[in-house]
């Protein structure tokens, strides 16, 4: 089976993990703020937070922001059930923003109706969670226009699109938002297997999320309520988690980001690919805005249904059955089981539904060979001529 996406470990990056494990230090050492480091120097952010999840870096930074009970946030359909978990961790409400069926991210046009209304009913959010789908930018000099107009923070979830760029700046710079969260599980652009990163412009914000992820504890004499009792002391002075990102971790990241660009690159020239021998078939190829430059995270085709023999499920159970590992980006959140209790219901979100009956994830990876990415081309031809 050709995976949907499948991480990349060379002869460089196992050496940087074992020169961790024959260290002093396995976690709490030097590669965990050099990761930092790093991952800032290359987006343009000041502040780098490693935590061990993606999910844990969404979770710190609305903590960071104050998100707690009687808060609304919200975020879009079309993601990774994280990225709506994070404000429910925190006891807040959530809510979601319908998608603009051209991009699939988060729609301008919805979010600004959403928000006039909720202005009138005094139900503002005070987070909102735009996805950087697929590694494709949200537009988010419009978003950061709005959460001036109506007060709200912005945290950028681009768990997707580390190695992206918006306009003329690296996703990451945190100039459109608050703090952007990146995750590095083994699908997506770099990883360290488990582990997550928050970065963001303000170093309020890095404190709080560093005091977050370790417990809520500080070695900072400053931020003491009194005076040290002795070189032992610490002080608890919040309600935090172990969210660490290991020196092991650490190390492979360290290693993984030394190739991003030419793992960006590569990306593209696969999906040009797919571009130029599927454009006569009868689907919707990823469109791009012209200021976006995606990190090609994913590679999702939309069909288009009523010119095809097959329903969405005959054709993703015959590219399964031809060995193609395709998979579908993402249930819309709000039709979860989960989410019922909280009222919402299939017709809430209709771009969001329509977009989830149509769409296909194919094959995307660094080392997709073009031998594989023929197959899967070939695959799809057959089964939707
Ligand atoms: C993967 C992902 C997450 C969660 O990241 P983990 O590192 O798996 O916790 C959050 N949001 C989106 C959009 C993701 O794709």
């Amino acid at each position: 089976m050709i995976p949907y996406g499948r991480q990349e470990i060379t002869d460089a990056d196992i050496e940087a993990v074992v020169s961790v494990l024959k260290s002093d230090y396995l976690t709490q050492g030097p590669k965990v703020p050099e990761f930092e480091q790093a991952v800032t120097d290359y987006c343009g952010a000041e502040h780098g937070v490693a935590v061990n999840s993606g999910t844990s870096a969404l979770h710190v930074a609305c903590l960071a922001l104050g998100v707690t009970g009687g808060d609304i946030v919200w975020t879009t359909p079309i993601t990774f059930v994280a990225s709506s978990n994070c404000a429910l961790y925190c006891g807040a409400k959530i809510d979601f923003v319908d998608i603009d069926p051209l991009t699939a991210n988060m729609s301008i046009a919805a979010l600004k109706t959403k928000l006039q209304l909720a202005a009138e009913q005094k139900k503002l959010p005070k987070v909102v969670i735009p996805v950087h789908l697929c590694g494709h930018s949200c537009k988010m000099d419009e978003i950061k226009v709005l959460s001036e107009q109506y007060g709200f923070s912005v945290i950028e979830d681009a768990c997707h699109a580390l190695g992206g760029r918006y306009q003329d700046s690296p996703i990451g710079c945190c100039r459109y938002s608050d703090i952007t969260v990146f995750s590095f599980h083994p699908v997506k652009i770099i990883t360290t297997a488990e582990g997550g990163m928050a970065v963001t412009n303000s170093a309020g914000l890095a404190g709080k999320m560093m005091s977050y992820r370790s417990h809520g504890i500080t070695r900072d004499p400053d931020k003491m309520t009194h005076e040290i009792d002795g070189p032992w002391y610490y002080q608890q002075i919040d309600l935090g988690y172990n969210y660490r990102l290991t020196d092991i971790q650490a190390a492979l990241g360290i290693s993984q980001l030394s190739r991003l660009d030419d793992v960006v690159a590569r990306r593209h020239r696969l999906a040009d690919r797919y571009n130029v021998f599927l454009q006569d078939l009868p689907l919707l190829l990823p469109y791009q805005m012209p200021s976006s430059f995606s990190s090609f995270h994913l590679y999702v085709i939309r069909l288009q249904v009523d010119q095809i023999r097959l329903s969405h499920n005959e054709v993703f159970d015959a590219l399964r059955h031809a060995g193609i590992g395709v998979n579908i980006h993402y249930i819309p959140v709000h039709t979860q089981p989960y989410y019922q209790q909280y009222g919402f219901r299939t017709g809430d979100f209709p771009e969001a539904e329509k977009y989830y009956e149509e769409v296909i994830t194919l094959p995307l990876y660094h080392h997709l060979t073009e031998e594989e990415q023929d197959k899967v081309i070939n695959s799809l031809r057959d089964i939707i001529k």
